[in-house]
């Protein structure tokens, strides 16, 4: 069985309300068993400011399924969701699920890279991460509390 962290985000659309319907298809999906969920947390967006706060969360999954086969389910949700792919980077969207952690394994291909390679700098990941798994070791073999003991919390609340 494998582990895997995902990070769930979304700014339009009453994106609680995406998150949990999120949550609902995951758990749903019979390739996938949702093992364990954070709290919401409202946050700042990243890049483009003319845009409405996200709520984040992160969930750990536990699958049979590869990594890639993993992403292929995660890109069909977001579909599912209404998520429209546009050109701009990090501009608004009704859902996005990114893959942060699959067991220890370093990956770098075209379509995936993991640990995510946002992880470390995103507030919005760090510290729901951190309220699910407090003991976590990223791959590299540093813990997850001394990443978010210095990472300044950039207005991330939980809902
Ligand atoms: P960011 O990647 O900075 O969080 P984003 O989530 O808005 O930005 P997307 O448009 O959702 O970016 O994804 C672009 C591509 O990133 C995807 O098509 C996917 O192939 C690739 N990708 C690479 N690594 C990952 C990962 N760990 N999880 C999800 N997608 C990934
Ligand atoms: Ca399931
Ligand atoms: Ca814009
Ligand atoms: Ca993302
Ligand atoms: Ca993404």
């Amino acid at each position: 069985m494998n582990t895997v962290y995902i990070g769930l985000g979304a700014n339009l659309n009453a994106p609680e309300a995406q998150l949990r319907n999120a949550l609902d298809a995951l758990s749903k999906s019979q390739e996938l068993t949702l093992a364990q969920v954070s709290s919401f947390y409202a946050s700042k967006p990243m890049g483009p400011q003319d845009q409405p706060d996200y709520v984040n969360a992160v969930a750990k999954l536990t699958t049979q399924l590869s990594a890639i086969d993993v992403l292929d389910l995660l890109q069909q949700i977001e579909l599912q969701h209404g998520r429209v792919r546009k050109a701009e980077r990090w501009g608004p969207r009704t859902l996005d699920l990114d893959i942060l952690l699959y067991n220890d394994a370093q990956i770098a291909t075209q379509r995936l890279t993991v640990p995510h390679y946002g992880l470390c700098e995103r507030e919005f990941v760090v510290f729901p991460l951190l309220e699910i798994a407090p003991k976590l070791t990223l791959p590299g073999g540093q813990a997850l509390a001394d990443i978010a003991a210095s990472l300044p919390h950039n207005g991330l609340t939980a809902i």
